[in-house]
């Protein structure tokens, strides 16, 4: 399953949120218009994974041997850092990145894939859709910050595609 390396300018420069490929966007990133955030000097602005793909890799610091530090290099966004946690039980990634590459995922997949996102809040929404849907596993969400959400995700037990990749812990 490769990475969908869309054109489409969904990618919040300023935050990395993804918002889903062929929707109308909002005039204002959701996320960066909470007095939480801010938008950029210059206005909202968007990229796209194509856009990222020229010149964005993703580093991987270990920290122990079950312990990983990734981060996109040169930092992009609001310099979001996931950790991937090697598990004999099944590996997690907790929070995530506003990118993926063919690298990151053959990494991954040599220390055995993912078995669950874990996303402290929604700062890491980034592009957890297409993580997801390449490791083909959940993500775990605080109920709480489900309104954050733009992308992705439907209600679990709907039976769709989606809904094997929604999960919510509280
Ligand atoms: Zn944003």
């Amino acid at each position: 399953m490769p990475i969908n390396y869309t054109t489409d300018q969904t990618i919040c420069a300023t935050c990395g949120t993804q918002y889903p490929v062929g929707s109308v966007l909002p005039r204002l990133c959701l996320i960066c218009n909470d007095e939480r955030q801010y938008i950029g000097d210059n206005g909202q602005m968007w990229t796209s994974l194509a856009t990222l793909a020229k010149d964005r890799t993703i580093r991987f610091s270990q920290i122990s041997d079950q312990l990983y530090d990734l981060r996109i290099t040169p930092a992009f966004a609001i310099g979001q850092r996931a950790f991937l946690i090697l598990s004999e039980s099944g590996n997690v990634l907790w929070d995530c990145l506003p990118y993926l590459d063919e690298p990151t995922i053959a990494f991954i997949r040599a220390k055995g894939g993912l078995k669950a996102i874990v996303i402290s809040h929604p700062h890491y929404y980034s592009l957890m859709a297409e993580w997801a849907r390449i490791f083909d596993c959940p993500v775990y969400i605080h109920q709480n910050d489900a309104v954050w959400v733009q992308n992705l995700l439907q209600p679990s037990n709907s039976g769709t595609e989606s809904g094997r990749h929604f999960g919510m812990v509280w």
